[in-house]
């Protein structure tokens, strides 16, 4: 059978540096494991921009629509802030994000036991942490018309932003939670406003509709987003899946990953529909940007990225064990007292450099086998 396919977009600032040590992970599993990928790399973002003109090029956009997996590293950066709104790098994401149509995005906010003192939070609060948060991506509030900003024909204006959601769009992000709450917990919490909000009355209704008819094994329960944003920083533990729309998910999602501690250990994925070969659309990357304050200088963290990478092993891959053994390896190099400049606390030693924590990262997995 041909090899899964891996498009590479590093993108900007500190981009390129941590997926260099992706790149060398992904290679440690070709060697070592005998999972071998087609990996090809391309431009995206202000280093696109640079090329091309545009931040994603029509050709990558199509490369990204014919691989298995597509892994990003960040965009952006200060040299191209005063770009037109239209070719800014961000856009690149945006266009790779609409038109591979990737509804859910999973945040997962994971405590490492060896990082439970970067907390805000007690540390019995969040040690052991692991939950993941199911956020609708396409839809709802930030998309929907009529939307803009208008004369009241009085001397004021008024803004106007609408929330709209079809049945299908809440069917669809709502399966994928349980399809993940399967592979874990078996527990989902569906999170909306029905108290308030008409799109939220229709959004509990079709989550347990998908529930009733396709999911009855799996332990479902709603609550209003307001009390699940008090709920995850009093008692962040008793959740396991949780799946809100875009709007509550951003702000959920952001709120669950400071539970965690540092931005450079953040990982996300968004997935599609199913292609032909039954493995969903899917864009791999770290929750971080290309941090220009820090770029060229060794000092990026690359753990985000290469456990962004372990979830393209288990949600694309169904190479689940593979993605554990990875994400043991990190939390073996974490225990082990690893850590990049963003990791340590005063009175820590000296920090690695973002190839040092790579080289660690490896020795760890050949440590597993
Ligand atoms: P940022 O995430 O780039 O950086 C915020 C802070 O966290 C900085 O101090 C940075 O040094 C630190 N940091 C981030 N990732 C790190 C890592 N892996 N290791 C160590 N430290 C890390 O956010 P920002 O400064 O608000 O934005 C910088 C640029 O990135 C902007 O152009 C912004 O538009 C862009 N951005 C891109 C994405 C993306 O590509 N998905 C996301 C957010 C911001």
């Amino acid at each position: 059978m041909a090899n899964p396919t891996l498009l590479i977009l590093p993108g900007d600032g500190i981009g390129p540096e941590v997926m260099s040590e992706v790149t060398r992970v992904i290679d440690w599993f070709g060697a070592k494991r005998g999972l071998k990928f087609d990996v090809s790399e391309d431009l995206v973002g202000g280093a696109a921009y640079d090329t091309h003109g545009v931040p994603l090029a029509d050709a990558t956009m199509d490369k990204a629509q014919a691989v298995d997996a597509v892994l990003l590293g960040a965009v952006g950066g200060p040299k191209y802030d005063d770009l037109d709104f239209s070719v800014k790098p961000e856009r690149g994401l945006l266009r790779l994000r609409k038109e591979m149509d990737l509804f859910a995005n999973l945040r997962p906010a994971q405590c490492f036991d060896a990082l439970a003192d970067f907390s805000s939070l007690k540390k019995d609060v969040v040690a052991g942490l692991d939950i993941m948060i199911v956020r609708e991506l396409t839809s709802g509030v930030y998309f929907g018309e009529p939307r803009g900003i208008f004369d009241d024909n009085e001397g004021g204006r008024f803004g106007v932003n609408t929330q709209r959601y079809t049945t299908e769009e809440i069917r669809r992000v709502a399966r994928a939670a349980f399809e993940l709450a399967r592979r874990r917990g078996n527990k989902v919490c569906s999170m909306e406003k029905a108290n308030v909000m008409e799109s939220g009355i229709l959004w509990r209704e079709e989550v347990t509709w998908v529930h009733e008819n396709e999911y009855q094994d799996v332990e479902l329960s709603h609550m209003y987003a307001d009390n699940g944003a008090m709920q995850l920083v009093r008692w962040p533990k008793q959740f396991d899946v949780i799946v809100t729309d875009n709007l509550f998910g951003d702000v959920l999602s952001d709120c669950a990953a400071m539970l965690t501690g540092s931005l450079g250990m953040l990982p996300s994925a968004s997935l599609g529909a199913p292609m032909e070969s039954g493995r969903p659309k899917a864009l791999y990357e770290p929750v971080h940007g290309s941090a220009p304050d820090i770029t060229g200088q060794g000092k990026a963290n690359p753990i985000a990225c290469i456990l962004s990478f372990a979830m393209a092993l288990r949600y694309s891959f169904d190479q689940g064990d593979e993605a554990t053994r990875l994400e043991k390896a990190v939390e073996q190099v974490l225990a082990d007292g690893v850590r990049t400049a963003d990791l340590m606390q005063k009175g820590d030693g000296k920090p690695v450099s973002t190839t040092q924590m790579g080289d660690a990262i490896l020795a760890a997995l050949d440590a597993t086998i």
